[in-house]
C-alpha cells in the first residue's frame, strides 16, 4: 500500500497565493499540506508591487513592516517616460498618497513578498509546507480529494487525502487541466522576457524615486525597453523585452552591453541573475470550483502586468476563500457557501482583467505621443495624466463589492465602480472601511477582521450589543464585539446601528439603526448558509422569538 497522508486542505502550488492560503487556514487552527514543485521560493521578481488591500492582510498577518521594508521609498510609484537611463528624462507620472487605509501600498518585489510569507510559515505549525514536491494527479469523490505527489528529490511517490483541494498552481495549472476548466479571452497578447540583473548605478539621483522607466530611444531603429526598479538599493534591475514571433531572448552578452549603452556606462559590472519568458494573457477561469477542488491566484485568472493586479488578486481570492472553507469543515456552514467564493471572485477577476487591458492600451498609445511630444504637447501631457489611472487605483484594489455571495444584501444601491478612486462604504459586500480608533492611531478597524465574525456596535448600539454577546455564545463559527468609541468613521449606520462583517473584513450584513435581535441572528444564520447562494431552509443557530 503507498503511504497515505490525511489533512484537511491540500494546496497545490507554493507562490504567493498558495502560502498565503496556507498562513492563512494556520491562523484559523486548520492544518494543511502545500505541495511545491520548486526547492526554493522564486528567485525572479516578477511581482512590482502590494496594493494597498494586500498590505492590509500583511498587516493583521505581522509580515508588513518586513515586505515595505523591501520596497521602495513611498513617494516613488511613479513610471518615467525617457530617451535612455541617462537622460533626458522626458515625463513622470505623479505620485499620489494611497489614503483610506492604515497600509498604503509598496513597490516591493515579489521575491521579497515570498520571502516574508515563508518565513512566516515556518513560524505556523499546522502548514506543512512540502518543497520539491510536484502533484501528479488527483480524484475527487463526494467525501474528498485522493492526490497522487512526486517528490522530486529521490522520485518518492505517495498519496494524500484531503477534503479540499486548492489549486494555487499558477498560469499553467495542473488541477485545471485537469478539471478540464476552460479559460475564457485571449491566452498570447505578446510574449515577454524578462531579464534581471545585477548593476550598482545607486549613485544616480533618479533611480529610487520611479518604479520603472519606459526607455524610447530617439534614435528608432534602437529596441523600446521597460527597465524597472527591483528593491530599494538601485543595484537590482529587471529589463523586460518584448519578442517578436520566433525572436529568442537577447543574450547574457548582448544584455550587458545594451544595459552599458542604456545607463550611459560603457564599464558598467552588469551581472544576469536570470532570465524568464513569459506570456501575457487576458484570461479567466470559466469555473473557479469544481466539486472539492478550488483555483486561486494565477491558476484562476492571468492578467497583463499592467496596474499589478496578478500577485494582489491572488492573495485576496484565498483571504476571500479561507474562511469559507474553514467554516464548511467545522460543519458550521452549508456547501452552498464554498459556491460563493466563485460567485464573489470571479467578476473581480473579470474586473481586473478588463483593468489591466486598459492599462496595456493606456501604456501602448503612449509611444506615438512620446515620439511626437514636441509637434503635439497637449496629447502627451493628456496621455501622461492618463497614466495615473493605473498607477494610482485604491478604487481596482479596496472598492470591489461582492452583491452575489455570502451576504445579506439590504436593496440599497450598489455605488457605481471607480477604479481610481476608493469611495468608502459599508455597504453589505464592501470592505469595511478602515478608520483609527484612537487618537494616536494605532489601532485601525482594519486590525479587527481575522479569523472571526465580527459586530461593529455604533457607540450607542446596546441592543445591538447584547444580541451579539448573546449569538456569540452560542455559534461555533467565532463572533467578537467591537464597540465604536466614536462616529468618525465614513459610515452610514447611525450611532444604534451595526454591522457584522466575515472574517476577511467585508459586510456580511448591516443595521442602520436599533432592531430586532433576530435580525441579526437570521442574518449570520443566512450568511453561512451561503448568503444569496443558500439553498437550505434556514434552521436558526438560536432560538428566534415572535
Ligand atoms: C516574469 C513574470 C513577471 C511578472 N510581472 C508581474 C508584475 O509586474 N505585476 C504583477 O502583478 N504580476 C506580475 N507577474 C504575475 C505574478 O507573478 C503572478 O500573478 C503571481 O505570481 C501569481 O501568484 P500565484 O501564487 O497564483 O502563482 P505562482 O506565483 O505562479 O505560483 C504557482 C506555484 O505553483 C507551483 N506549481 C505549478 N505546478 C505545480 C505542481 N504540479 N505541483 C506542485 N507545484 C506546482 C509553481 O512552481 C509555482 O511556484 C509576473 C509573472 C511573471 C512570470
Amino acid at each position: 500500500m503507498p503511504e497515505m497522508i490525511e489533512v484537511p486542505v491540500l494546496i497545490v502550488g507554493g507562490g504567493p497565493a498558495g502560502m498565503s492560503l496556507a498562513l492563512l487556514l494556520n491562523r484559523f487552527g486548520v492544518n494543511s499540506l502545500l505541495a511545491e514543485r520548486r526547492a526554493t521560493i522564486t528567485t525572479h521578481p516578477k511581482s512590482r508591487g502590494c496594493h494597498a488591500r494586500t498590505m492590509e492582510q500583511f498587516r493583521v498577518w505581522g509580515i508588513e513592516e518586513r515586505v515595505r521594508r523591501a520596497g521602495l521609498p513611498q513617494e516613488s510609484d511613479v513610471a518615467c517616460w525617457c530617451e535612455s537611463l541617462n537622460g533626458p528624462l522626458v515625463g513622470y507620472t505623479q505620485p499620489a498618497p494611497t489614503t483610506n487605509t492604515p497600509s498604503p501600498r509598496s513597490i516591493v518585489p515579489q521575491d521579497a513578498v515570498e520571502e516574508a510569507l515563508d518565513d512566516a510559515l515556518s513560524r505556523c505549525p499546522l502548514a506543512d509546507i512540502r518543497r520539491s514536491t510536484e502533484l501528479v494527479d488527483f480524484e475527487q469523490g463526494p467525501t474528498g480529494v485522493v492526490a497522487k505527489l512526486h517528490r522530486l528529490n529521490d522520485g518518492h511517490e505517495y498519496q494524500v487525502r484531503a477534503q479540499y483541494l486548492v489549486g494555487c498552481d499558477g498560469a499553467s495549472s495542473r488541477v485545471r487541466a485537469a478539471l478540464g476548466v476552460q479559460m475564457d479571452g485571449p491566452e498570447q497578447m505578446a510574449l515577454m522576457a524578462n531579464h534581471y540583473y545585477r548593476a550598482d548605478v545607486s549613485h544616480f539621483p533618479h533611480v529610487r524615486s520611479a518604479i520603472g522607466f519606459l526607455v524610447r530611444p530617439r534614435d528608432r531603429s534602437k529596441e523600446d525597453t521597460i527597465v524597472l526598479a527591483t528593491g530599494p538599493v538601485g543595484d537590482r534591475w529587471l529589463s523586460v523585452q518584448k519578442l517578436r514571433d520566433g525572436e529568442e531572448p537577447m543574450t547574457e552578452a548582448r544584455l550587458i552591453e545594451a544595459v552599458r549603452e542604456l545607463w550611459g556606462i560603457p564599464d558598467l559590472h552588469v551581472e544576469r541573475i536570470n532570465v524568464m519568458n513569459w506570456k501575457m494573457s487576458a484570461q479567466v477561469a470559466q469555473n473557479f470550483r469544481v466539486g472539492r477542488v478550488f483555483l486561486a491566484g494565477d491558476a484562476a485568472h492571468r492578467f497583463p502586468t499592467a496596474g499589478g493586479n496578478g500577485l494582489n488578486s491572488g492573495v485576496q481570492d484565498v483571504h476571500n476563500l479561507a474562511w469559507k472553507l474553514v467554516a464548511v469543515l467545522s460543519r458550521a456552514a452549508d456547501d452552498a457557501l464554498l459556491d460563493t467564493y466563485e460567485a464573489e471572485r470571479r467578476p473581480v477577476a473579470q474586473s481586473n482583467t478588463a483593468f489591466a487591458v486598459d492599462n496595456q492600451h493606456r501604456i501602448d498609445r503612449m509611444d506615438d505621443a512620446f515620439v511626437r511630444r514636441d509637434e503635439d504637447p497637449e496629447t502627451w501631457r493628456e496621455l501622461l495624466r492618463d497614466q495615473d489611472k493605473q498607477l494610482h487605483s485604491d478604487g481596482q484594489s479596496m472598492g470591489f463589492i461582492y452583491t452575489d455571495g455570502a451576504i445579506v444584501d439590504d436593496g440599497s444601491p450598489v455605488p457605481p465602480h471607480d477604479p481610481q478612486r476608493y469611495w468608502p462604504t459599508d455597504r453589505p459586500g464592501a470592505r469595511f472601511p478602515h478608520f483609527w480608533v484612537d487618537a494616536e492611531q494605532t489601532e485601525s478597524t482594519i486590525d479587527w477582521f481575522d479569523t472571526s465574525f465580527v459586530l461593529v456596535c455604533g457607540p450607542d448600539a446596546d441592543g445591538w450589543q447584547r444580541a451579539g454577546s448573546i449569538l456569540a455564545a452560542r455559534v461555533s463559527v467565532p463572533l467578537q464585539i467591537k464597540r465604536l468609541p466614536h462616529m468618525l468613521g465614513p459610515l452610514s449606520i447611525e450611532r444604534d446601528g451595526a454591522v457584522l462583517v466575515r472574517p476577511d473584513g467585508h459586510v456580511a450584513w448591516r443595521a442602520k439603526q436599533a432592531g430586532a435581535a433576530d435580525d441579526l441572528y437570521r442574518a449570520y444564520d443566512l450568511v453561512l448558509a451561503g448568503g444569496t447562494r443558500a439553498v437550505t431552509e434556514l434552521v436558526p443557530s438560536i432560538e428566534v422569538r415572535t
